[in-house]
């Protein structure tokens, strides 16, 4: 069945949209119907909110209509950009102390030192208190921490960033659907260790960046994987942190211009060679 276009589907501008936000019953009737996953009638949704003047409510609730709030046959419900308000809201809810630490399940691959993270001002990073070696910076939004144990918190962080860089990867910015691109960079400020070069994947159009080693990158590759996995390492069961190939030990300068390094993994004595190009192409020198 094909939607009618009607008015609601008007053009809102961003500064329109949000100025509707700026409202206290406007934000309740996003929040209760982000509650219900069937449309709900004009009554029930002015019971809910708790609205007594029925011609207030209506003003509010007509307001949001062609932006946040769709208005259909069985009643209303969200718009995906109400669904993404929803989002924000529960992301954005932080309810415990300003900094914290974690012991993470890992040691480092340099010092065997166990490795910590910290979160602060709404960013984790990783670090190895032994080698002073910082592993991984990567915002977290806050909503992250509700319902989880310390411990699923622990394991939650390197899934996360590890997830965020395939979306990017595969050319989706997660911030806002536009189209990333990836290449090697030289230099990054968001790693401190003096590899020669670094995953850098930006969208074109928010300007999203994520910034990862480049054996970070490798272990994304189907050739890398399968490598692992016939030496009994299941990449995506295993800590991110724990994985000696996450460390750039192995990572040499082939070229400046254009840009491209070479990667060798060891695994039970044997060895993958891989080349890895400015535009992120991989090829396999040696297997064997
Ligand atoms: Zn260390
Ligand atoms: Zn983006």
């Amino acid at each position: 069945m094909m939607a009618e276009p009607t008015k609601d589907a008007e053009n809102v501008t961003p500064e329109k949209a949000f100025s509707l936000l700026g409202n206290e019953t406007r934000v309740a009737i996003i929040q209760v119907l982000g509650e219900e996953s069937d449309p709900l009638s004009f009554s029930a949704v002015r019971e809910r909110v708790g609205t007594r003047d029925s011609g207030q409510f209506n003003y509010h609730l007509t307001k949001l209509v062609g932006s946040f709030v769709r208005r259909t046959d069985e009643g209303y419900e969200l718009s995906y950009a109400g669904h993404r308000i929803v989002g924000a809201i529960h992301s954005g809810t932080y309810r415990r102390g300003d900094r914290m630490n974690f012991d993470l399940d890992s040691t480092c691959t340099v010092c065997e030192t166990t490795i910590k993270a910290t979160y602060e001002n709404e960013r984790v990073t990783v670090r190895c208190p032994g080698c002073e070696t910082r592993l991984s910076e990567f915002g977290f939004p806050p909503g992250g921490f509700e319902n989880r144990t310390i411990t699923e918190l622990t394991q939650v962080f390197g899934q996360y960033v590890d997830g965020i860089f395939s979306f990017m990867l595969r050319g989706i910015c997660l911030n806002c659907s536009g189209k990333t691109v990836g290449k090697l960079i030289e230099e990054t400020e968001r790693i401190d260790d003096d590899a020669p070069a670094y995953v850098e994947v930006a969208c074109d159009q928010c300007g999203e960046t994520t910034t990862s080693h480049v054996n970070g990158y490798l272990l994304h590759h189907p050739v890398v994987a399968s490598f692992h996995y016939d030496h009994g390492i299941d990449l995506d069961r295993s800590e991110l942190w724990n994985l000696d190939l996450y460390r750039n030990e192995s990572l040499t300068l082939l070229s400046s211009d254009p840009l491209s390094v070479g990667s060798t993994i060891e695994l039970d004595g044997d060895r993958l060679e891989l080349v890895i190009n400015e535009d992120l192409s991989v090829s396999i020198e040696t297997e064997q």
